[in-house]
């Protein structure tokens, strides 16, 4: 295949993934875009779970294209804002605990190996639990029996430990001190370089609705090219039902959210880590995360939104949910009520009926995998998530039920947070 310039830079997306990657695209090498088995496993969508998933297969000896439309961790990915929560508690969902902790030992790897340990901030999460919260309860003993390090506080050490909280209702809460935050999308542009350093190859190109008969034997970009593979990951986020309509049109259900960043008040350090946590407030349906660099202080609801398609979502808050958030704000961070919005974030959830992944081979096409439905918690679990995706197209064996697609209803009722 006939590789201009221009097509060679796209094709390993130095501008996009940054100067780091720049001996990827000296002049001369291999045309990354060809057809007939050029690679092992081509993965669609560089977000969390693509760019992970390209990365573990990558480091176990396979021939990977990651390939993204508008690049890794984009401003309409899910993957896609300033900071994403990782957090061990959930409930008795005691796998999702489970892949919390193993996710966090791979972040923490991956940054040291890249010289980025600060893309993860550990500045604790605290869970606000009013007195009879069976969430919070099962939490509680789900931490215990995995030895996952926290505390339970009453409402007087909450009020002497963050004065700066006006407690309302919340009677107790579970901290956890070794869980925080990540920085989003750079550390997803960070994995999508490691990937590509250890021999993966950047596509940006968008990848047409896939056809084929017993499976498929390659795919077709916008541009004209087609790119051939044994295997193919499709980790497309919210961009799933569009892609699969037959398959996912009515089982992947991307909705609005919004996310807001107060400024705190002059020389008032009392917003950021190490004296603010993360918190979550889940009868409220509402958590956020302390001020990082000075980009303000976070806070997002977490309750559905209003269906929306990824790629024409106009990006602007909604006067309504602003509301919401500055009476919440005011009423819970007193020294915030007046504090100005510096700036705001509009992203879309890919939520499956209940929370749970989505991780399966398509039913048609058994070369073909399936991988989103994060559904507002899957950011913390992209290594975990890319290392059982690559395990399972290595070893053949049949997925857990829960990510299965036959687990996807067509209703929504959320059972995981
Ligand atoms: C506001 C908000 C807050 C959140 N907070 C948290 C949190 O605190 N903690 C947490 O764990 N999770 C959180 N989540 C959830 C988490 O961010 C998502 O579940 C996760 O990022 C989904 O990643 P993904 O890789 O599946 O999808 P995406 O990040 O959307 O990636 C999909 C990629 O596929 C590409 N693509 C789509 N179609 C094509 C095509 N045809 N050809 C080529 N490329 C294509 C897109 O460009 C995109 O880059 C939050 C989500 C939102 C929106």
């Amino acid at each position: 295949m006939k590789t201009t310039r221009r097509g060679f830079v796209r094709a390993t997306g130095a501008g996009v993934l940054g100067a780091t990657l720049a001996p990827r695209v000296a002049r001369g090498q291999a045309p990354a875009v060809a057809t007939g088995g050029a690679f092992d496993v081509v993965v669609v969508g560089a977000g969390v779970f693509g760019a992970w998933t390209a990365y573990h297969l990558q480091r176990a000896g396979r021939r990977v294209a990651l390939i993204d439309a508008y690049g890794p961790g984009n401003a309409r990915c899910s993957s896609g804002g300033q900071s994403r929560v990782i957090r061990m508690g959930y409930g008795d969902q005691e796998i999702y605990t489970r892949w919390s902790m193993r996710s966090l030992e791979l972040w923490k790897a991956l940054l040291r190996q890249a010289g980025r340990v600060t893309q993860f901030q550990p500045a604790g999460v605290l869970w606000m639990a009013r007195e009879q919260d069976a969430l919070t309860t099962k939490t509680l003993q789900t931490l215990g029996r995995l030895g996952v390090k926290h505390e339970r506080l009453e409402r007087s050490q909450l009020a002497a430990r963050w004065p700066q909280i006006d407690l309302g209702p919340v009677t107790w809460a579970i901290y956890e001190p070794d869980s925080g935050f990540l920085a989003g999308f750079h550390v997803v542009q960070t994995v999508a370089q490691m990937a590509v350093a250890s021999g993966a190859v950047y596509m940006q190109e968008s990848i047409l609705p896939p056809a084929g008969k017993d499976g498929l034997a390659a795919v077709s970009t916008r541009t004209g090219k087609t790119v051939s593979a044994k295997t193919f990951v499709l980790a497309c986020g919210p961009w799933l039902p569009k892609l699969l309509p037959d398959v996912l049109g009515e089982r992947i259900f991307p909705t609005r959210q919004e996310v807001f960043y107060f400024g705190v008040p002059a020389g008032d350090d009392r917003f950021q880590s190490p004296a603010m946590p993360i918190w979550v407030d889940f009868v409220e349906e509402i958590y956020g995360i302390p001020d990082f660099k000075g980009r303000g202080f976070k806070v997002a609801p977490d309750r559905h939104g209003p269906p929306v398609d990824p790629d024409s979502l106009e990006r602007v808050p909604s006067p309504e949910t602003m509301a919401r958030v500055r009476e919440f704000v005011g009423r819970r961070f007193p020294a915030l009520k007046d504090a100005p919005i510096v700036a705001s974030e509009v992203c879309q959830y890919e939520n499956t009926s209940n929370g749970d992944f989505l991780i399966d081979r398509h039913p048609e096409w058994a070369n073909v995998w399936l991988v989103g439905g994060g559904s507002g918690h899957g950011f913390k679990h992209g290594p975990a998530v890319g290392e059982y995706v690559a395990a399972r197209i290595a070893d053949g064996k049949p997925v857990d039920a829960k990510f299965s697609l036959a687990a996807k209803q067509k209703v929504q009722q959320r059972t995981v947070f």
